[in-house]
């Protein structure tokens, strides 16, 4: 099952990917959640993407191509994953396209988490995340079972620097500019699938989870 999640800030992917993930058993593959990871090491790379991720700005695909494509040849990804937050440029997409050809692979199917700006905000303000696994959370509408400690594994959960309003304003923009027009380029090729991102957190991996049930493998 290879599977990618497409949608603007705040839409729900990665908490959405958190519950595919574990429902069917495919790595869940987030290029945010790599560079953050690294920004916390403080690596070359975390260094290098701070100053594009800091201004709400895409990390440049060079970077983010050559991550991604050293991720999904990892063993544990052979048999599907899930992106999230990749791609986000046509350019990008295109990439992933040829790297997948190249290993007589393809997309199974791309899933567009629709919600309208007025929503983003108030989801993205009061999105908390924890740096060690990547759950997250929000503070009135999926809070933690204690509060600053994450459900899966106990370490502190923390507001991004890049949810700040201006900051978020900015992602905003770039979505509409870089990463909308991949609706266009997956619709094209029959892949996409809009799910309702209005729903509850429940209510669209019920939504999510019947979709994907035709992609599982039969044992
Ligand atoms: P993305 O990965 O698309 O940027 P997240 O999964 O981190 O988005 O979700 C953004 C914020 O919105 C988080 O605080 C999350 O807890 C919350 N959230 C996600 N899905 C829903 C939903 N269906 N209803 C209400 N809040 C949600
Ligand atoms: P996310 O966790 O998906 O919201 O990503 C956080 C930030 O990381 C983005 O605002 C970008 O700056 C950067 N980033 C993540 N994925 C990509 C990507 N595919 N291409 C470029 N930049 C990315």
């Amino acid at each position: 099952m290879k599977i990618v999640l497409l949608g603007p800030p705040g839409a729900g992917k990665g908490t959405q990917a958190k519950l595919i993930s574990k429902g069917f058993s495919i790595p869940h593959i987030s290029t945010g959640d790599i560079f953050r990871k690294n920004i916390s090491e403080e690596t070359p790379l975390g260094v290098e993407a701070k100053k594009f991720i800091d201004k709400g700005l895409l990390v440049p695909d060079e970077v983010t191509i050559d991550i991604t494509k050293d991720r999904l040849s990892r063993d544990d990804c052979k048999s599907g994953f899930l992106l999230d937050g990749f791609p986000r440029t046509v350019f990008q997409a295109e990439c992933l396209d040829d790297f997948l050809k190249n290993r007589e692979e393809d997309i199974d199917s791309v899933l567009l988490i629709g919600v309208p700006p007025e929503f983003i905000l108030e989801r993205m303000t009061g999105r908390r995340v924890c740096l060690n696994c990547g759950s997250s959370y929000h503070i009135g509408f999926n809070p933690p079972k204690v509060a600053g400690i994450c459900d899966v594994c106990g370490s502190e959960i923390i507001q991004r620097d890049d949810d700040k309003e201006t900051t978020v304003k900015e992602r905003i923009d770039v979505y509409e500019k870089s990463t909308q027009p991949l609706i266009d380029y997956y619709d094209k090729v029959d892949k996409l699938f809009t799910l309702d991102g209005t729903k509850s957190i429940e209510e669209v991996f019920e939504d999510v989870s019947k979709h994907l049930a035709q992609f599982q493998v039969k044992k």
